[in-house]
């Protein structure tokens, strides 16, 4: 007799399982499925932890190599040992998955390793590791199978020479030549580990900037800032073509719009130029659903167009981000519970682990202009930051924009120590829908980086003070 439940959830992300923790809060019977031998999905197993893991260690490495002495502190030769580094990002990851599987045990949520396929309505059916199947009987299904790379025609991914993401995060010694193709925030963050721990780095780029989505500010500030570190960007450029020569590889690059060809040496390459929704095999058509051209599957609240069917994460529209991934799932587990759930985009952080910071919420300046929004705009330096100064950290700025009525924040934009935390509170006072001189008067701990933040609050209504 097949399983019965309230909710069946597909996939073990972000989404997934903090769907599965949510449902299983409110009493309702869940099952979720992962066919990887871990929880956590693409984030922590392949994604945001062990990225973040060799960022933190290349960052301190760098540092120890080039500020560790201007401070005063001696050190003996500083030197890197790659397999040691590889396994602190390891235990990072086996931690944070066995503490999903915990969660997953604390919230009376039943785990099947396996693939899941939708048979028709109110039936999965998980494909077993030791090849047999079993029928789970569900009210809802959630799907949430999250995201794979996006591949480049004509470049074959083999995850040693030519690698996507995952394979950048295996890397048995340091390249010394790494291309990456696609400038966005994997190529950027991914980019500079290897560039801090010796490689040198060359980025190729469709499109005439760097994080093409965020602020123009931003991005125009953030390029030369890597390229003072050493990153070579190759922008309005396109890949036609990446030939092995034994340990050597060729790539074969253009003007982004035709002809001009030049062909650069690397021993690896990166294909970072996007993701896209991952339902292969998934059996949509048993219940009538139909992805749109580039694979996301619509909802409204949620639901997609099959009875009893929800759809949350990166398999859907909206930002593709862990904790977007997260609201969704939430939300959706207390819509099936009958309560009220919902999630605003807008006020959805994005953060490019990078050094500086990159941090962003809300409205980009292009994006107001686009709709023909009147807006105010307040800014401030960090190297006018006393804390920044203080610890020798001074790249990057914070950028604040208002309704130019109403005073509304529409948009937070930092660069700089800590913008991934510090955006936290931009993102906040959009949720309260406050205005620009809410941040100004809110008192902030002196000497702190948020000063910054304020005081580029200040400068929306032209009283910044410390500048
Ligand atoms: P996923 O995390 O992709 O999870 C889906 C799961 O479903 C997978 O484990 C998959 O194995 C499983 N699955 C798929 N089909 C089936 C099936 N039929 N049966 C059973 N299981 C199935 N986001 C951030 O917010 N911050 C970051 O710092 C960040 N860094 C990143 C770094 C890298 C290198 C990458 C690649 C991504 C990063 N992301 C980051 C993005 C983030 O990982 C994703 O947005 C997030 O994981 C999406 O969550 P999800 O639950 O929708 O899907
Ligand atoms: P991305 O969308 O951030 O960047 C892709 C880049 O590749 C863009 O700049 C695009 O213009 C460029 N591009 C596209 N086609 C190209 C081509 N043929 N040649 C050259 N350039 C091309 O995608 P990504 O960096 O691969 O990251 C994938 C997803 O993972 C993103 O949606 C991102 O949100 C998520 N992610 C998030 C984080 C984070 O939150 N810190 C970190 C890593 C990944």
């Amino acid at each position: 007799m097949a399983d019965t439940y309230d909710v069946v959830i597909i996939g073990g992300g972000p989404g997934g399982y903090n769907c599965a923790i949510r449902a299983g809060q409110l009493g309702l019977k869940t099952a979720i499925i992962e066919m990887r031998k871990t929880l956590g999905g693409t984030c922590l197993n392949v994604g945001c932890i062990p990225s973040k893991a060799l960022l933190h260690a290349s960052e301190l490495y760098e540092m120890a190599n080039s500020e560790f002495a201007g401070m005063g502190i001696g050190t003996g030769k500083i030197t890197l040992n790659l397999e040691k580094m590889m396994e602190q990002k390891a235990d990072a990851v086996t931690g944070l998955t066995k503490g999903v599987a915990g969660l997953m045990k604390k919230n009376k949520v039943d785990h099947f390793h396996g693939k899941g396929r939708i048979a028709g309505k109110g039936k999965v059916v998980v494909a077993l590791e030791d090849g047999s199947e079993k029928t789970l009987e569900t009210k809802n299904i959630v799907i949430a199978t999250g995201s794979e790379v996006t591949p480049l025609p004509g470049v074959e991914i083999d995850e040693k020479q030519i690698v996507s993401s995952t394979g950048a995060l295996e890397l048995e010694s340091v390249p010394e030549k790494l291309i990456l193709i696609g400038a966005g925030v994997i190529g950027l963050e991914l980019g500079s580990v290897w560039r801090r721990l010796g490689s040198q780095v060359t980025v190729v780029e469709y499109l005439d900037r760097v994080l093409p989505t965020m602020d123009g500010e931003i991005s125009k500030q953030a390029k030369r800032l890597f390229e003072k570190q050493g990153m070579i960007f190759k922008l309005s450029r396109k890949v036609t073509g990446v030939e092995k020569d034994g340990k050597a590889l060729k790539v074969t690059t253009e003007a982004a719009s035709g002809g001009e060809e030049e062909v650069l040496d690397a021993d690896v390459v990166l294909v970072c130029i996007g993701r896209r929704p991952y339902t292969d095999g998934l059996g949509l058509e048993t219940v009538g659903i139909e992805p749109d051209k580039r694979g996301f599957i619509p909802n409204e609240h949620f639901k997609t167009s099959a009875d009893g069917v929800w759809v949350i994460g990166d398999t859907t529209h909206g930002p593709m981000l862990a904790h977007k991934a997260e609201d969704d799932g939430t939300a959706c587990a207390e819509l099936i519970a009958g309560k009220a759930g919902h999630v605003n985009y807008l006020a959805t952080p994005s953060v490019v682990y990078t050094r500086p910071e990159i941090a962003s919420v809300g409205y980009t300046e292009e994006q107001l202009k686009e709709m023909g929004r009147e807006y105010k705009t307040g800014k401030f330096p960090f190297m006018a930051n006393s804390r920044a100064r203080t610890n020798h950290d001074t790249d990057g700025f914070v950028k604040i924009l208002a309704d130019a009525k109403t005073d509304e924040i529409l948009g937070g934009h930092i660069m700089g120590p800590h913008a991934g935390e510090m955006i936290g509170e931009i993102a906040l006072a959009m949720e309260f829908r406050a205005a620009s001189e809410d941040i100004a008067r809110t008192s902030h701990a002196h000497p702190t980086l948020s000063e910054a933040i304020r005081q580029a609050a200040m400068g929306v209504e032209g009283w910044t003070m410390q500048m």
